[in-house]
């Protein structure tokens, strides 16, 4: 084990990391970052590393953009915090919801501002049960979401979120959330079953679940486009296609997570454009800012806001409200962040790098470690087996795909280990030159893994 600094020993004894084995943390060793440029970020030791997840799937302008900068400090000069309680306003705000209302993929009537994306999921789930309620179907409350999906942390989110680490011994799921299969054909495509089989399998098996629960007990369906924190699972293209029909014949509200695959990730706006489906609301955060401060959207078509009215007729207020949702700083990055992708045609940047970007996964897929890469625009994974022909995974106790990611880090470049896939999701500015030297050190942090592991 290296020496710890005097920085990382100050950081241990201080800090609780999320997602990181606690036991362990000493033997880790956390990487103190101290300032970013570009892509690249620099450790506390003055270390450079390519940052190819954008933080954690967000930082979609790298880590300097001096006009976002330049917004930021003018807002806080002018007005660094006010809220939207009890009928107040502001104009980053107003302008925000403005201009989410104009890129937005389908009709969106108003914008309901919160901080993180749980808050905005979770937010999306209460509306869900006051529009039922609204409109006299309070038994409509279940919500299903999928094995493998990533909808946050709060007690409803994480129950969404279908990973095991997120439920056990948290006590989760709670009640009222069901969850349907993962729609990745590389890992639960059965034998000999084509693609389109797959997707007509996983269609019925959708339809039986809502006919074994009632259709009457369902509100809404949830779903990333491109699911993230799962391992970065792109849905056959018939798969939206095939379960929208579903949905809408039980009268089941449709929720779009866009909180890692909106604006521009995919190589259009919104990740639902990409995949092909059209939900009723939406939930952004994370590029919505670049990430350069902290804030959510819930995106409501016409009829939610009508049952807020409603509602509020009946119960006398809109019971519900963050301090910190739409903050004027997020919502003055938020605005300067959509004119940036405008002005800089962010969605056709991806479009060109994404081949590049495919083409890459695709040569890692010859790699012995890698069974299967996949990529949308510029969000992919490659996802790492003992052995190659039968896709049989490595014994998890193993952690190899940590280990990869560690090698990686010593060679200079940042990306995220799912298990034993690793998600890459660079900045959306990245250059040619930096994408292909990313690659280059994840090659060879490939063959460090292939030497420690064989
Ligand atoms: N939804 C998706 C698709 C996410 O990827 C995330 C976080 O990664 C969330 C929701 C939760 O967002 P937050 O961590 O801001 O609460």
């Amino acid at each position: 084990m290296t020496q710890l600094t005097n920085m990382q020993v100050r950081d241990i004894e201080a800090l609780v990391h999320p997602y990181t084995p606690q036991h362990r943390i000493r033997e880790i060793g956390p990487l103190v970052v101290e300032k970013g440029h570009g892509v690249w970020i620099t450790d506390s030791q003055g270390k450079e590393y390519i940052e190819g997840l954008s933080g954690l799937w967000c930082a979609g302008l790298g880590f300097s953009d001096e006009e976002m900068i330049e917004a930021g400090i003018e807002q806080l000069r002018k007005l660094p915090y006010y809220h939207l309680f009890g009928a107040k306003g502001y104009e980053p705000a107003i302008e925000l919801a403005e201009s989410l209302k104009e890129i937005a993929p389908i009709p969106i009537s108003k914008v309901l501002f919160a901080s993180s994306g749980s808050e905005a999921n979770d937010t999306q789930i209460k509306l869900a049960w006051y529009y039922n309620n609204a409109r006299g179907k309070p038994d409509k409350k279940k919500i299903i979401s999928r094995v493998k999906a990533y909808h946050g942390v709060t007690v409803m989110t994480a129950s969404l979120t279908g990973l095991p680490n997120n439920h056990i011994d948290f006590d989760l799921p709670v009640a009222r959330v069901v969850h349907t299969d993962c729609p990745q054909y590389y890992r639960f495509g059965l034998e000999g079953e084509t693609e389109a089989e797959f997707v007509a399998r996983l269609a019925a098996s959708l339809q039986a679940l809502i006919e074994r629960e009632g259709p009457e007990t369902i509100a809404a369906f949830i779903a990333e486009p491109v699911m993230g924190a799962g391992g970065v699972i792109v849905p056959p293209d018939a798969y939206f296609a095939a379960i929208q029909p579903i949905l809408a014949a039980h009268d089941i509200l449709c929720i779009s997570d866009e909180v890692i695959c909106g604006f521009g990730r995919t190589g259009n706006w919104f990740g639902c454009e990409t995949m092909g489906y059209t939900p009723h609301t939406i939930s952004v955060a994370k590029q919505m800012t670049a990430s350069y401060a902290p804030l959510s959207a819930v995106l409501l078509p016409q009829f939610m806001v009508d049952a807020l009215d409603s509602q509020s007729a009946k119960i006398g207020t809109f019971g519900h409200g963050y301090t910190y949702g739409g903050h004027p700083l997020g919502c003055a990055l938020g605005v300067k962040a959509i004119e940036i992708y405008k002005k800089r045609d962010v969605v056709g940047r991806v479009r060109a790098m994404a081949p590049l970007f495919a083409e890459r996964i695709r040569r890692l897929e010859e790699h012995p470690l890698v069974g299967n890469g996949r990529s949308k625009g510029l969000i992919g994974g490659i996802e790492l087996v003992a052995d190659k022909a039968t896709k049989k995974p490595f014994d998890p106790k193993l952690g190899v795909g940590g280990q990869v990611n560690a090698f990686l880090q010593n060679r200079g470049a940042i990306l995220r280990a799912m298990g034993d896939t690793l998600g890459l999701c660079p900045p959306m500015i990245i250059s040619e030159a930096e994408l292909n030297e990313l690659f280059d050190r994840l090659e060879g942090a490939l063959n460090d893994g292939e030497d420690w592991v064989r």
